[in-house]
């Protein structure tokens, strides 16, 4: 198959997807630690999320406000 060659401009794109999962820990005392530091996705400089490139904001205490992980109800980090 020939390589493709873009100096006409892109007719279209081709879609690929996944689907991550990422597990938080939970201690003995059922504290879980919901927070951008437990996540791989983490950027290595602590300040950004690599799934959605937005800036995190306290890595070490909370999820980023556009995290785009979605917890089943009553599984988020709550503050505490
Ligand atoms: S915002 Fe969500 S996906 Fe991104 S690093 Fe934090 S916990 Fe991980």
């Amino acid at each position: 198959m020939a390589k493709a060659n873009f100096d006409s401009g892109v007719k279209s794109f081709i879609t690929g997807e996944c689907t991550i999962t990422v597990r938080f820990p939970v201690d003995w005392k059922d504290r879980a630690d919901v927070s951008c530091i437990q996540c791989p996705y983490l950027s290595s400089n602590e300040r950004m999320c690599q799934l959605n490139k937005q800036p995190v904001q306290y890595p070490k205490q909370y999820i980023g406000w556009d995290c785009p992980l979605e917890f089943k109800e009553g599984e988020e980090n709550d503050g505490e």
